[in-house]
């Protein structure tokens, strides 16, 4: 048989593709064993990439609005989603069925499109990030304190593992990307062909600016030595390896922000209440074995330690074993489950295995023996599902990570047990509690909590709906603490933050509201002859103003607003029980008809710019209104958030109602959409 060479996989760096001169590395197909391409990181100037990123990169990225660069990643995921079939195929190459494909592809370009729709609703239409409130520092208001988020300087070098070589590179670059801050990816070897044709679609698709991303097929060479305090490191792959890049001498001189998701020994509980029959018990029994079998238990989530109350262990081994019994192992086209992604791979499975069989005995699969359906067994790294019951006093399994199809069943006597041995992994990404029982579930997710990133509870409630144990979520924080890295990754706009610097700023409120872009309380107000609702969003400024009132409220408005909404409550209705009301001591307006009230005097009625309410916020009664009380409404433009195609932007009002001694009594903002002028030429 006459083997085929592979191409040269290219690295994508300082503006060009780069070939490496020689002829690399082998990578081998995960199922037939033929060699698919060559990989060599030869020739590539490290240190000029990494400047080329925070000279070209980074700036082009900082010009960009939040929002900007949220379009552009849906655009992106848009684009690989119409050229997902081809990923699939190359995936197959690494050993995964379509199932796991999907897992990786779908899976990485949903965490794009999801990072896009979040930064639109929870980040600004700027360039800058407002964390938190404004902090007053001093008594007249004329000094203040506000946090501000700054995009770091540098370039985030992203270390992945080859278990997800498509969902692994994008999850990384997507919240660097928002951050604005360009990325530098370096996919694991064994399965860096799949990633190449990924960035090649990225590059091809000419929809991130020049120098947001590079890509190294092949070793980094002294990348580690060219980096400062404003570059990152986000790895993930064994903890051997963190332990290793953790410590290098620029990442510590330079205090280089470093987060790593290595190794995890997962749990998933099954409790007490969830017996045999139930729903729950099926439901436990079900995730065991799919987290056994998708990607072939190559993930970081999956789970290896299945706790089971000791009475329930044979019956939990008897249902799993029925299901791996019907999952097939081959040919990913066909089978139930692919391959592991290399035969060295392989080897390291089986050697753990060994350390875990030290501790426990296999009751279901056999490490060196496997029916494969459709492929050639001897060349492929296929491994048969391995259950495993085990004792839960010895280290083994809490400590070896056989990273393939592999979970040990451990049984436990008591809650407390339970948590005592969830916390010997010593930091775990994910875990889950299988129960109906919302006391027990409290305890053991309370229990468990400080030693993992994230815990589901899986019940017949929502089940349904369930993501399952094993998927990280673009929301959700993914990471963990000790030995899972330390790291925290994705975890909603957190993940954004994460490149970014925090910066205390302390000013007068003028120079805070220049700053930020944003009115704050004390800086400067400008009332102007036109009514701020008859002005289009690009005529607005933080700081317009209109004042509006007085107006009296009378017992005649009150008794009116109560019958006619049915708030009869006694402090507006009842004077003996008004009076003996510490609070009030005599009857007062609702604080809803204080805002319709204020409503009522600052809108302008006719047609306009301003199209719709959409709500308030932080919405506080400071004050009692009594009857006789007079008010006056200030509204001030406070911040304005254009949205990108669209032809309408949010405008955040601050409404400041006052009495007539100038004491707020309702302060809060007021949520509108207006249109742009652009929109109504
Ligand atoms: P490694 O830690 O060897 O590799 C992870 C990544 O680090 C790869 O991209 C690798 O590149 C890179 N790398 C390795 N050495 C260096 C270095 N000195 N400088 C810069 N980069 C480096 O893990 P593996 O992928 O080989 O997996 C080994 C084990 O790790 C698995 O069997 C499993 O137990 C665990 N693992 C855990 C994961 C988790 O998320 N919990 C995920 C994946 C693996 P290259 O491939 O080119 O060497």
């Amino acid at each position: 048989m006459t083997q085929t060479r592979g191409a040269l996989l290219r690295s994508y760096v300082s503006g060009n593709w780069h070939t490496p001169p020689g002829e690399g590395r082998p990578l081998h197909d995960a199922v037939t064993g033929d060699e698919v391409a060559r990989i060599s990181s030869e020739g590539i100037d490290f240190g000029a990439a990494l400047t080329y990123g925070r000279t070209v990169g980074g700036p082009a990225l900082r010009e960009l609005t939040f929002h900007q660069r949220a379009a552009l990643l849906k655009a992106l995921g848009g684009h690989l989603r119409e050229h997902r079939d081809e990923l699939y195929a190359v995936s197959a190459q690494t050993g995964a069925i379509l199932g796991d494909s999907k897992f990786d592809v779908d899976g990485g370009i949903g965490v794009l499109l999801a990072y896009a729709s979040l930064a639109k609703r929870e980040l600004p239409n700027d360039t800058v990030y407002v964390d938190g409130a404004v902090t007053p520092l001093g008594r007249a208001g004329t000094f203040l304190g506000q946090h501000v988020c700054s995009p770091l300087h540098g370039v985030a070098v992203q270390v992945n593992a080859f278990n997800f070589p498509v969902w692994g590179p994008l999850e990384k670059l997507a919240p660097a990307f928002l951050a604005g801050v360009p990325s530098l990816i370096k996919p694991a070897s064994p399965t860096a062909f799949l990633t190449a044709r990924l960035v090649e679609l990225i590059v091809g698709s000419g929809l991130l600016p020049e120098g947001s991303l590079q890509f190294v097929a092949g070793g980094l060479g002294d990348t580690f030595d060219h980096l400062t305090g404003q570059d990152l490191v986000s790895f993930t792959g064994s903890a051997a390896t963190a332990q290793t890049l953790r410590a290098h001498p620029a990442i510590v001189r330079n205090a280089v922000r470093f987060s790593a998701e290595a190794d995890s020994l997962n749990f998933s509980a099954l409790g007490p209440d969830a017996t045999p029959g139930t729903e729950e018990f099926d439901l436990f029994v079900k995730g065991l074995t799919t987290e056994m079998t998708v990607k072939a238990g190559q993930k970081c989530t999956a789970i290896r330690r299945a706790f089971v109350p000791e009475q329930h262990v044979d019956a939990v081994v008897e249902a799993a074993s029925a299901r791996l019994a019907k999952v097939t192992v081959g040919d990913p086209a066909t089978a139930g489950m692919g391959a592991l992604a290399s035969l060295e791979q392989r080897e390291e499975v089986r050697r753990s295995v060994k350390a875990l069989t030290d501790a426990g005995r296999i009751v279901f699969g056999d490490p060196d023996s496997v029916e494969v359906t459709g492929a050639d067994a001897d060349r492929g790294a296929f491994v048969s599902p391995l259950l495993l019951v085990g004792d839960p006093e010895r280290a083994e399994p809490h400590e070896v990570e056989a990273f393939g199809p592999v979970s040990t069943i451990l049984p436990y006597t008591s809650t407390a047990q339970l948590i005592d041995y969830a916390a010997r992994g010593q930091g775990s990404l994910a875990g889950s509690v299988v129960t109906g029982d919302t006391a027990f579930a409290r305890e053991v997710v309370l229990g468990v909590a400080p030693w993992h990133g994230r815990i589901l509870v899986l019940n017949a409630k929502d089940a349904k709906e369930s993501t399952g144990h094993g998927s990280p979520m673009p929301q959700l924080v993914h990471g963990g603490p000790g030995r899972a890295g330390g790291g925290e990754e994705m975890g909603g706009i957190r993940g954004v933050l994460h490149h970014m610097q925090r910066t205390a700023i302390q000013g007068d409120p003028d120079t805070l509201s220049a700053i930020t872009g944003r009115w704050v309380t004390g800086s400067e107000r400008h009332e102007t002859d036109v009514h701020p609702f008859r002005k289009h969003l690009e005529e607005l400024r933080p700081g317009d103003t209109l004042v509006a009132g007085p107006r009296v409220v009378t017992q005649e408005d009150v008794e009116h607003f109560a019958e006619f909404t049915g708030d009869t409550f006694y402090a507006h209705m009842d004077a003996e029980a008004a009076a003996a009301n510490p609070l009030f001591g005599e009857r007062v307006a609702h604080g809803y008809l204080i805002v319709s009230f204020a409503a009522g005097l600052f809108v302008d009625p006719a047609p306009g710019p301003v199209l719709a309410n959409f709500g308030v916020d932080d919405l506080r009664f400071l004050t009692p209104v009594k009857f006789g009380d007079e008010l006056t409404v200030t509204l001030t433009c406070k911040q304005l958030t254009p949205r990108e195609s669209a032809g309408y932007g949010e405008v955040r009002w601050d409404a400041d109602v006052t009495r007539q001694d100038g004491e707020s009594v309702a302060r809060y903002d007021v949520l509108t959409l207006v249109a742009k002028k652009e929109s109504a030429q």
